[in-house]
């Protein structure tokens, strides 16, 4: 059966051409070239019957189709006039007539016959396809305008604007725009005028982005190009100016570097490597991006202290003068500052261990540190090493990496701008180590006097004497630190301060610094003895002072603001209004137990914020002798759990325990629960937790104790004595039971006012922590 379109008789079955990457879309003419014998065949046979054919894209561009290859639908076209060309093929005009479906193939050799089917599209007229297909024809209009194409489409626009159907419209910008075939085949496969006209609109913006965003490409390149010339035209011409006025004794840039490099006061081989670096320099090309990075180093070259000192001789008098002024209490501590002065002194040069000051925050670590650079009139400097993991944090990178630096250790130096610094390294506990090398070994090689003369930094590629750098070291901890560095370094502890002293402290120095700091005079702000006090007690929990500082600033900026709003002349807070400056007290320190009991032992306990009391809590239920430890212990201490539960086991005759008692089940708990805690210390607690378990005798609540414990009951000194004394001070507790080798410490550490409210009772076994802590009845 044949159908009717457009007044032209199409009959069912028709030959096919396919077509490459194009489509043809009805009621649009294009010329199309038939070269394939496939299509010639099909033209052929057009053309010898009503000329007519469906032209259908394929899908891949291969000249040997296949049906799958081609799209289901496609146009039929009439050929209206053919060119034969010599090579056989043709170039015909043809124009669309219509959408069909391709049903099926009757033939496939020598060339493509189908069966067809049209496809019927009544165009509804509205207002919303009317308005869209006008504002379709306006952004065509706008593309066509900046493509410049007015003079190559001449009438397109008279025409399009005459065209009453909107798939016509679509058609014919479609041709005329640079689609994908995939977005013309869904152009023609589409039946809803409203859809394609929505698509074609997005064709045309996105074609104008394009074009837009070309235009600013070129723009933008046309710009750089011409900035670039000029940049080279006046550097060139800047040489040339400079090489002028050098004539008459006028420095260029170059001549200018020239003599700060020889000015700098460089060893010998660095200056002849600047020189030969600033040679390089002047031969490169203006536009080299090579120049800034050879700059920059030799900016660094000529700005390091190569010869630059300050300070004079060592004034032992004056260096202790002056630690004193600037710090309360820390005898032990300046005293041996002042030996190892002495002994450089004497040495001339520091050959030797490095200080290191080890201790919890805020115990004034740095501040000493600055005092020693202020006695010794020298620079201070700091860098901190904490989670320093890579070798060239410390020693650089290689210049040829980009944005390469040097290491921590010349960028201090540079910051301090002098050869002999006091050059302070905080937390070298804390440096660690993996694939990237090992930062301690770097450090090693700065603070090794035999070696540091010649510190090799991999930026600065040469040496850089470092023997006259007065270096110390902080920590809070000994045990991290890598033992070849620790091996180095002269240990001076800092313990934490007594409330007395954090009292002192307060009073002389941290009060009048922060008045300062806030502007105003020693008369404006008075905290009385009391309330610094219940500060320290209910606002911190520090063993150093740094967070008592901050609460008085605190306290201070209010009272501060209070005076400046005209409130108030002075203030004066008092322990009843303290809440109103610093909020709610934060912290009650653990007091010591309330009363006697089975099983629960006060201990003590040391923490890199200082000492704590702790409760040691055994409890004991029907089982099979399973030992159940809870409270977040370490490995260390869970041994001398271990341990002091053999113990017991061991000597359960002896001390009238049950001998069945180990057919039950232990529970042994140390609050606070989510607080980790190691260490061996706690082995006599345990001990004696236990053993007043299974003997049911009571634990004296005012006995704190420490001490670690053999399997034979001997007891072994421990260390943190001090923090662990402040807190059993600060807990309220009578009597301290400590090693017996830890006498020394308690005569050398613990102030005066702290020893006499407190008995101590010093032990070689665990015998003699029983007598004393624990007590007969129920
Ligand atoms: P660290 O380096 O040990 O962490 P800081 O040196 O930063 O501690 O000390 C914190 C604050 O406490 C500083 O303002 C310091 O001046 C002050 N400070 C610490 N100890 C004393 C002291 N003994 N005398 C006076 N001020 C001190």
């Amino acid at each position: 059966m044949a159908y009717s379109i457009n007044n032209i008789i199409v009959p069912e079955e028709l030959p096919l051409i396919p077509l490459k990457n194009v489509v043809l879309f009805p009621r649009v003419a294009i010329p199309l070239l038939v070269q394939r014998s496939k299509s010639v065949g099909s033209m052929e046979y057009a053309v010898s019957q009503d000329r007519l054919a469906v032209f259908v894209a394929q899908k891949n561009i291969y000249d040997d189709v296949d049906n799958k290859d081609l799209f289901a639908i496609g146009t039929v076209g009439k050929i209206f006039d053919v060119h034969k060309l010599p090579d056989g093929s043709s170039k015909i005009d043809v124009e669309g007539i219509a959408r069909v479906v391709i049903k099926d193939y009757s033939q496939v050799e020598p060339f493509f016959k189908v069966h067809v089917e049209p496809i019927i599209t009544d165009t509804p007229r509205s207002v919303e396809i009317e308005a869209l297909t006008r504002a379709t024809i306006d952004q065509f209009r706008k593309l066509i305008e900046v493509r410049n194409l007015q003079g190559v489409v001449p009438d397109m626009m008279n025409v399009l604007n005459q065209i009453k159907d909107p798939f016509q419209v679509v058609y014919l910008i479609a041709i005329n725009l640079n689609l994908e075939l995939t977005d013309q085949q869904e152009i023609l496969e589409t039946s809803d005028a409203f859809i394609a006209l929505k698509k074609m609109n997005a064709y045309v913006s996105r074609e104008l982005e394009i074009i837009d965003a070309e235009k600013r490409v070129v723009r933008e390149t046309r710009k750089n190009l011409g900035k670039m010339q000029k940049e080279v035209f006046l550097r060139e011409q800047m040489k040339s100016i400079e090489k002028e006025l050098g004539m008459d004794g006028e420095k260029g840039e170059f001549d200018q570097l020239r003599e700060k490099i020889k000015s700098a006061g460089m060893p010998t081989e660095v200056e002849a490597k600047a020189m030969k670096e600033l040679g390089r320099l002047e031969k490169m090309p203006s536009f080299s991006p090579e120049i800034s990075y050879v700059r920059t180093y030799l900016d660094l070259l000529v700005e390091l202290p190569w010869s630059k000192k300050s300070g004079g001789s060592i004034e032992l008098e004056g260096a202790e003068k002056v630690l004193d002024e600037d710090h309360y209490g820390l005898g032990k501590v300046k005293e041996r500052i002042v030996e190892y002065l002495a002994v450089r002194k004497q040495v001339g040069k520091i050959r030797g261990p490095i200080l290191c000051f080890v201790g919890p925050p805020g115990v004034g670590k740095t501040s000493i540190g600055k005092s020693i650079a202020k006695a010794l009139g020298r620079k201070f400097v700091r860098i901190s090493l904490g989670g320093i993991r890579d070798e060239a944090e410390i020693r650089g990178h290689r210049r040829t990496y980009v944005g390469a630096l040097p290491g921590r250790i010349i960028q201090g130096i540079q910051t301090a701008g002098t050869s002999n610094p006091v050059f302070m390294l905080d937390e070298i506990d804390k440096i660690g180590m993996d694939f990237r090398g090992d930062p301690s070994a770097a450090l090693l090689e700065a603070l090794d006097p035999e070696q540091n003369s010649a510190f090799s930094d991999h930026y600065l590629e040469v040496p850089f004497d470092l023997s006259d750098v007065f270096f110390v070291t902080t920590a809070n901890v000994l045990d991290t630190i890598p033992y070849a560095l620790r091996d180095r370094l002269e240990i001076i502890e800092f313990a934490g301060y007594t409330e007395q002293e954090k009292l002192h402290i307060a009073k002389r120095f941290l009060m009048p610094k922060q008045l300062k700091e806030h502007g105003l005079k020693d008369t404006q702000v008075t905290i009385p003895d009391p309330v610094i006090n219940n500060v320290i007690r209910t606002h911190t929990r520090e063993a150093g002072v740094r967070d008592l500082e901050r609460q008085l600033s605190t306290i201070i900026r209010k009272a501060t603001r209070q005076i400046v709003e005209k409130k108030a002349k002075t203030v004066t807070p008092s322990v009843a209004t303290l809440p109103e400056y610093l909020g709610p007290a934060r912290y009650s320190h653990r007091e010591a137990e309330k009363k006697d009991e089975v099983g629960v032992v006060t201990g003590l306990a040391w923490t890199p914020v200082g000492g704590e009391v702790l409760s040691i809590e055994a409890s004991r239920m029907p089982g099979r002798g399973k030992l159940t430890l809870t409270g977040q212990l370490g490995d260390v201490m869970k041994e001398s759990v271990q341990t002091a539960l053999s113990y017991a086991r061991r000597t359960a005759s002896k001390l009238g325990i049950k001998s069945d008692f180990y057919k039950e089940d232990v529970h042994i708990h140390v609050p606070s629960g989510a607080i980790k805690k190691d260490g061996p210390s706690a082995g006599v607690a345990m001990a004696t937790a236990l053993i007043s378990l299974f003997t049911g005798k009571l634990v004296r609540k005012d006995v704190g104790m420490t001490g670690e414990m053999t399997l034979r009951g001997k007891v072994l000194e421990i260390g943190g004595v001090k923090e662990k004394i402040l807190a059993a001070h600060r807990a309220g507790l009578k009597t301290i039971i400590l090693p017996q080798d830890n006498k020394k410490d308690i005569e050398e550490d613990i102030p005066k006012e702290i020893r006499k409210d407190l008995k101590f009772v010093f032990v070689s076994e665990i015998g003699e922590v029983l007598k004393v802590a624990l007590k007969n009845g129920k």
